[in-house]
């Protein structure tokens, strides 16, 4: 091995539902790669919420500090508004600063996969609607929400794709295509913010004259995104748009089983599966573990292992090709099985 291999200290946070049947599989695949992890498991989640009070407890955001990054499995959400309850997720984001949400949508050798889609969505994950900020007006007969786009928070995304649009095409050898960021925007409706965001990345893409840009109205994008994914390579959005088009796209290759996303910051990660928890099929040792697979490769590539990374996806590929499918794909194998599908063919590869 290499003499100057890291050590890297993983948080898992498996949360609820699924979560608990997923991340450990995930566990069981970071531990067959023979790197120097050590894992802490923390809790988060609606069932930490019931017990502590707290769905973020604070021992769980100080032991984050100690870790290099983190695996997030899910939590459900009550479906009623609860009285102190906010999303484990989106305030780790926030604490963390994980100001870019990173979606790779990546053909899958599985039934209703679209054919030779390579996309990555880069969504702004800090502003924008999730400021949360709302209020009732005129006794109740108005609600509003603000919706916030800076002029910081839009270039900082924007470099982040750009960047990813180089280091995707010097990665991948990838014949006839060159680098290409699509911006979502309205500003045809909403000029002042979409406007800022569109200028702000426009601006961005001067210092990348090697990477083409293009511009795309967000409800043009949903239907070209359905209609023609094999031509998009990094689409870059703000916060809601980015949401949306982040889970649509998914459908496009294989589903919620089998896609995940990279939260990511300057100097923390947090990699998670696509899916929540799946109350309706939790415990029953059908989940499909492939997301949160991916999950820990995005992981490990945003802590610099992308050859690790490379290895875990290479594996998923030749399972799912092989037909080693739980149920959501149609399958009959249990999660324990596509589990230790994958730690072979990370081993005989
Ligand atoms: P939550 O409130 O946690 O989001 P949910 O009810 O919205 O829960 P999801 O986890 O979003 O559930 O899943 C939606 C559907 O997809 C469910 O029927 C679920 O069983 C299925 N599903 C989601 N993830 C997986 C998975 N990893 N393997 C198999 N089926 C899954
Ligand atoms: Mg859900």
């Amino acid at each position: 091995d290499a003499p100057d291999r890291r050590r890297y200290r993983i948080a898992l946070i498996p949360g609820d539902g699924i979560g608990g049947e997923v991340v450990p599989a995930a566990r069981q695949v970071l531990e067959s790669l023979g790197l120097d992890l050590t894992f802490v498991e923390l809790a988060a989640g609606w069932e930490t919420f019931q017990r502590e009070g707290t769905a973020l407890p604070a021992e769980t955001l100080a032991a984050l500090e100690r870790c290099h990054g983190a695996l997030f499995g899910a939590v459900s959400s009550p479906s009623h508004r609860v009285e102190g309850y906010t999303s484990p997720i989106i305030a780790l984001r926030r604490h963390l600063d994980l100001y870019a949400n990173l979606r790779p949508v990546v053909s899958a050798p599985v039934p209703g996969s679209q054919p030779d889609v390579d996309l990555l969505i880069v969504r702004e994950n800090t502003e924008c609607l999730y400021v949360k900020q709302e209020q009732l007006e005129d006794d109740g007969e108005t609600a509003v929400a603000r919706r916030v786009i800076t002029r910081r928070a839009s270039a900082r995304i924007a470099r982040v794709a750009f960047e990813r649009a180089r280091a995707r095409q010097a990665a991948s050898a990838r014949p006839g295509r060159s680098p290409r960021v699509t911006v979502v925007h309205k500003a045809n409706v909403l000029p002042l913010t979409d406007g800022l965001f569109r200028e702000t990345a426009l601006a961005v893409a001067a210092d990348y004259p090697d990477v083409a840009v293009e511009e795309q109205i967000v409800d043009s994008m949903a239907y070209r995104l359905i209609r023609e994914p094999q031509r998009y390579d990094v689409i870059l959005a703000p916060n809601l748009y980015g949401d949306i088009l982040s889970d649509a796209a998914a459908a496009l290759v294989g589903g919620l089983g089998l896609v995940a996303s990279a939260n990511v910051g300057d100097r923390f990660v947090v990699a998670e599966p696509v899916h929540g928890s799946a109350p309706d099929i939790a415990g029953q040792g059908i989940a499909n573990p492939v997301a949160t697979v991916r999950a820990a490769a995005l992981l490990l590539a945003a802590l610099g292992e992308p050859e690790a990374a490379g290895r875990i996806e290479r594996a998923v590929g030749r399972v799912l090709a092989d037909g080693i499918w739980t149920p959501d794909l149609g399958g009959t194998a249990r999660t324990g099985q596509v589990t230790r599908a994958i730690i072979q063919a990370l081993q005989s590869s």
